[in-house]
């Protein structure tokens, strides 16, 4: 079962696939945890892409489907995994092809497109609040599902931040490049691959349950 959830920044991607991944034994990639890993450890390519994130822009493209590449053929190799859950790629019409290619070469196909359809007002508000653990990645709001105690993980006793690209200039342009760049790849997929959308205004459990059922019946 290979699955793609896409969305913009903020529409509950990454809190999904953290429910999902565990009962359908899927591994969750997202792109976006693999380079801030690369930017914690300062590694040649998390030096080399680290501006890219405080700004908001993106990756480019050849950075990011050789990530991919190995992240998948991984999931390939580990038979204790049923498929993957791609949180943040395809990103751009370039990264939706490259991954077509490498779908391909690997004889393996995407089962369905997710899409979490979030107002831009909603997001703002998700991500102005979005709290995120600096170890073990749990996401919080400090609203809507705050740490119990503030700054401090519930689940490993981390500490829980602010993430640099959440603050208002930089969420702003985030929505502007996904709109630019992002939301066209539906256009791609339109008719050759099955998509849900599902409303991501909707509070956590009811878009959970959603998934579910769409999950269920690609299973089938
Ligand atoms: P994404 O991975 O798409 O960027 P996240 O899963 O990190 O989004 O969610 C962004 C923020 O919104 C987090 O603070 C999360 O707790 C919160 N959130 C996620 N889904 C919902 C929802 N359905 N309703 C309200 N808040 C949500
Ligand atoms: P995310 O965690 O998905 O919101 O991603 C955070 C940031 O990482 C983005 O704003 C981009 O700078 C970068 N990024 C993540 N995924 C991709 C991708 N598929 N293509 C290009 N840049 C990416």
């Amino acid at each position: 079962m290979n699955l793609v959830l896409f969305g913009p920044p903020g529409s509950g991607k990454g809190t999904q696939a953290e429910r999902l991944r565990n009962r359908w034994k899927l591994r969750h990639i997202s792109t976006g945890d693999l380079l801030r890993e690369a930017v914690a450890n300062q590694s040649e390519l998390g030096k080399k892409v680290e501006s890219v994130l405080k700004s908001g822009q993106l990756v480019s493209d050849d950075i990011i489907l050789g990530l991919m590449r190995d992240a998948i053929l991984a999931v390939k190799k580990d038979t204790l995994l049923l498929g993957w859950l791609l949180d943040g790629f395809p990103r751009t019409v370039g990264q939706a092809k490259g991954l077509d290619a490498l779908l391909g070469e690997t004889g393996t196909r995407i089962d369905a497109i997710i899409v979490l359809d979030a107002s831009r007002d909603s997001v703002i508000e998700r991500l102005s609040g979005r709290r995120t653990c600096t170890q073990c990645k749990t996401v919080y709001h400090v609203a809507h599902n705050p740490s119990k105690i503030a700054g401090v993980c519930d689940k490993c006793g981390g500490s829980v931040v602010q993430r640099e690209d959440d603050r208002p200039e930089t969420i702003a342009k985030r929505l502007d490049v996904y709109e630019a760049q992002t939301r066209p790849i539906l256009a791609h997929y339109e008719g050759r691959v099955p998509m849900h959308v599902i409303d991501g205004d909707l509070p956590v459990d009811d878009v959970t349950t959603e998934i579910e059922r769409i999950v269920g019946q690609a299973a089938a």
